[in-house]
């Protein structure tokens, strides 16, 4: 499962992250996600709770933020949301999008106690 690997390497940075400001414990962990990062947000969640036992995130809250994919046309300038990373521009139809945000999967924040 593609979101068991991603939870696992979550927690691995998560947990060095905590171990060079020599934490023992994370409280909280705050994570962004982008529509267009091809991860499924149930089975991440599902597969989060079982990567974090046993772990220094094992009691630690985790904040999820979903990133709508915005992009901007290359041709007139429109910046629009986007569905899938071939959408074409609502206003002129040209497939010259540049991706601005949304394919994100990252840590924004890590609280240790
Ligand atoms: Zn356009």
């Amino acid at each position: 499962m593609h979101e068991l690997a991603i939870a696992q390497s979550i927690v691995q940075l998560a947990e060095q992250n905590a171990r060079e400001n020599q934490a023992q414990e994370i409280e909280e962990l705050e994570l962004e996600i982008g529509s267009l990062a091809g991860v499924e947000i149930a089975s991440l969640e599902f597969a989060l709770q079982c990567a974090v036992k046993d772990t220094m995130l094992n009691n630690a809250r985790i904040i999820r933020h979903d990133i709508r994919a915005e992009g901007r046309c290359g041709d007139c300038e429109t910046r629009f949301f986007v569905d899938t990373l071939f959408s074409p521009c609502p206003r002129c139809g040209s497939y010259a999008v540049n991706i601005l945000h949304g394919k994100e999967l990252r840590i924004k924040s890590i609280i240790v106690k």
